[in-house]
Parts: structure tokens; C-alpha cells; sequence
């Protein structure tokens, strides 16, 4: 446990920290591998022309990632798991745009990707983090336990990534849910692992119909202890939040938590807060924050401590509180004025979280929208 200190002292400070005995292949400063160019480019705000970050990670899109399309119903659209091209275009609230660039027809030139970025947070934990996206894997003496592939470029890195620190095969990999950009890919570890999800997110992933990933064959509903040599990590369902599905990779040995996309470090939750329940979501955050863990894995960005999954809680707390607010003053759900009161409540607490600017109209819409769904209910 000696490096998560040095671990969370770098964070936003150091890309590409390294600790161990990786080789200089991952180093910051050495050339990506030619996999990672097959079709990763930068995802640029078109209203700045730069490229956009991730949890402070420049993000580089590739097939399966999220984007928003204009053409359906006016509306921005989610668009999962398609691994034939990248979509180009698409609006990403008010203020920003993204640009996924088409790669469909020929290998990115040009603009390299950077290489992954390692950090062994544990003797034997090790967190893997490229092009915006996060996974983390565990080395037992009898092979290797992997979360999230996040993707088919992705995954052969993280695959070159664990080939680089053990001989042993990847015995198992976990999905944390069934979105599309975090479990796709998983095909690069068919001959060795078996897979893992939720009841709930097996299905889905069926569904999907990709066959670069593996439809999970162990499933549970609550709590699975999975157990590989001397090792046990156990797998928590906590609940609606994110996802129907979204389960956590509890690794009690080392005090460390790989929960994806329901405790944003340092930023809002995604966007309109689609496919989300809120007040499960509260009840999830108020069990991360009871486990005994030091840190938090997050599916985007670097790790953090638990105190994160507490600023999540409270911040679900002051927005829905924030909204009341504004409405028994008579302002009108959704409208500018109750977003203009609802951002100066939060900013000061909140104001310098990542997405804080473009996110916050549409966590306004999202609480909305949860109320209409599941009904009003109380945070207090
Ligand atoms: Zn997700």
C-alpha cells in the first residue's frame, strides 16, 4: 500500500506516473504501440478547436466510445457499441461540441494517441488508464482478475499492459455495467478468462451482438465472492444508479474499490443523467462510503479517496435542494432563471469540478426526469 500516497500526491500533476517494473514501452515519452493507432483521434470542442479531457485525461475516442448524434428528435442521442465507425459530429450539451473524426476508411496518421498510463497502486493492483478511460487488474498467484476492457483498442493495451508485469493468463474479467464503451473488447482475453457481470447487464450485452465481446457466464444478483489462488476480491451489486446494473469491484485486501461511472471524481455525473435512478443512487454512494477502502478506481480519470463517493451523495443533495429552492421561490422547473439559481447555490462547492459549466442544466433536466419516473422523493 506504501505507493498510494505517491499515488494520490501526482494526481492532475504527473500523466504517465510509473511505478514498478514496467517496461519503457508505457513509459510517458515512449512511441504507442501500432494497435493503439488502428482508429483512436482526438475528440476535439469545436468551439475551442482543443481537445477534450476526461477526468484530466486527453480523451481519444474510439469504436464503442459515447458520442451524440443531432439527428434524432432534435435531442442528443447516446450511441453505444457500434464497432464499425466512429461518429463524426455531435452536440454535447449547450456550450461544447465534440468532433469524433472518421477513421473508417484509413489508419490514424498524424496525431498519435498517448501512450497508457500504468500506476501500481498495490504490490499486486495495478490501475490502467488510456485515452480517457480507466480499468484496473489484480495479479494472484494463479493468474490475473481484469475489470472493464473499455474497448477494443484499449484492451489490447491493457492486455500488453498486464503481459508486461506477469506470465500468468487473465483467469477473469469483470464488467462493471453493460455500457458499450467500458465492456466491449473484452475479446482479446476469450482464450483464457471467463467473463462476469450482473444478472441484469448479461443479457444486454447479449443483446448487443458484438462478438469481440464475450457475453458474461458468471453472473449474480447481490454479492459474488470471487476467489483465484490466494486471492479474493468480492463483487457488490449496490444497487440502481447509473445503470440497473453497475456492480463494484471490492478488493478488500488492498482497500481499493473499482466503481465505474457513479462516482465521478472531480466532475458532475454524465450529462442528463440517462438510464439513471437517483435516489438508488444515493443509497449506492452511501454504501461505497461504508466499505474500508482508501481509494476509489474510477471508469474515467484517476483514482481518488472515498471522500469522493461522500462529495457525489452531497452533491445529488445540494442540486436536488438547490431546485426545490428555486421553485418555492416560483421560478420555473428547467428554465434559466432556475438554472441561474441553481448554479450560483452549488458553485461554490462545485464550481470547479470538470463539467460543471455544460453538465449543469442537464443534471437539472435529469433530476426532473427522475421525479416524473420514480416520483418526488427526499433527500434529506
Ligand atoms: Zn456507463
Amino acid at each position: 500500500m506504501k505507493s498510494i500516497p505517491l499515488l494520490l500526491g501526482a494526481l492532475g500533476l504527473v500523466a504517465g506516473l510509473l511505478v514498478g517494473s514496467i517496461p519503457s514501452v508505457f513509459s510517458a515519452d515512449a512511441a504507442p504501440t501500432p494497435v493503439a493507432m488502428a482508429c483512436s483521434r482526438p475528440v476535439l470542442d469545436v468551439a475551442t478547436g482543443q481537445p477534450v479531457s476526461i477526468g484530466g485525461i486527453p480523451w481519444y475516442a474510439e469504436m464503442g466510445d459515447t458520442v451524440w448524434s443531432h439527428e434524432w428528435q432534435g435531442q442528443p442521442r447516446y450511441q453505444f457499441g457500434n464497432r464499425r465507425y466512429h461518429y463524426v459530429g455531435g452536440v454535447a450539451g449547450p456550450n461544447r461540441t465534440f468532433i469524433v473524426e472518421d477513421c473508417t476508411q484509413q489508419p490514424s496518421a498524424g496525431r498519435a494517441a498517448p501512450a497508457p498510463q500504468v500506476t501500481r497502486l498495490a504490490p499486486d493492483t495495478y490501475v490502467f488508464s488510456h485515452t480517457g478511460y480507466t480499468s484496473m487488474f489484480i495479479v494472484t498467484d494463479q493468474g490475473v482478475i481484469v475489470g472493464d476492457p473499455m474497448g477494443p483498442n484499449r484492451a489490447q493495451l491493457l492486455k500488453a499492459a498486464i503481459e508486461a508485469v506477469t506470465p500468468l493468463p487473465v483467469r477473469y474479467v469483470v464488467y462493471s455495467h453493460d455500457h458499450a464503451d467500458h465492456n466491449s473488447g473484452g475479446g482479446v482475453f476469450r482464450d483464457t478468462a471467463q467473463f462476469v457481470s450482473h444478472s441484469l447487464a448479461a443479457p444486454k450485452i447479449a443483446a448487443r451482438n458484438d462478438l469481440d465481446s464475450p457475453v458474461p457466464t458468471i453472473t449474480f444478483d447481490d454479492r459474488m465472492t470471487l476467489r483465484l489462488g490466494r486471492t479474493s476480491v468480492e463483487l457488490l451489486y449496490t444497487g440502481r444508479n447509473h445503470s440497473d446494473n453497475s456492480i463494484v469491484l471490492y478488493y478488500p485486501a488492498q482497500r481499493v474499490a473499482f466503481a465505474v461511472d457513479f462516482v465521478p471524481i472531480n466532475d458532475l455525473p454524465f450529462r442528463g443523467l440517462g438510464d439513471t435512478y437517483v435516489a438508488e443512487w444515493l443509497d449506492s454512494l452511501r454504501q461505497i462510503e461504508a466499505l474500508n477502502i482508501d481509494t476509489i478506481v474510477p471508469g474515467h480519470g484517476n483514482p481518488g479517496p472515498k471522500s469522493h463517493a461522500t462529495q457525489v451523495r452531497e452533491y445529488f443533495q445540494d442540486l436536488i435542494r438547490a431546485i426545490e429552492d428555486a421553485e418555492k421561490r416560483g421560478l420555473a422547473p428547467q428554465s434559466p432563471a432556475m438554472t441561474s439559481s441553481v448554479r450560483a447555490a452549488l458553485y461554490p462547492k462545485y464550481g470547479n469540478w470538470l463539467s460543471f459549466g455544460p453538465y449543469l442544466p442537464e443534471n437539472i433536466k435529469g433530476i426532473y426526469d427522475n421525479w416524473k419516473q420514480f416520483g418526488r422523493f427526499s433527500v434529506n
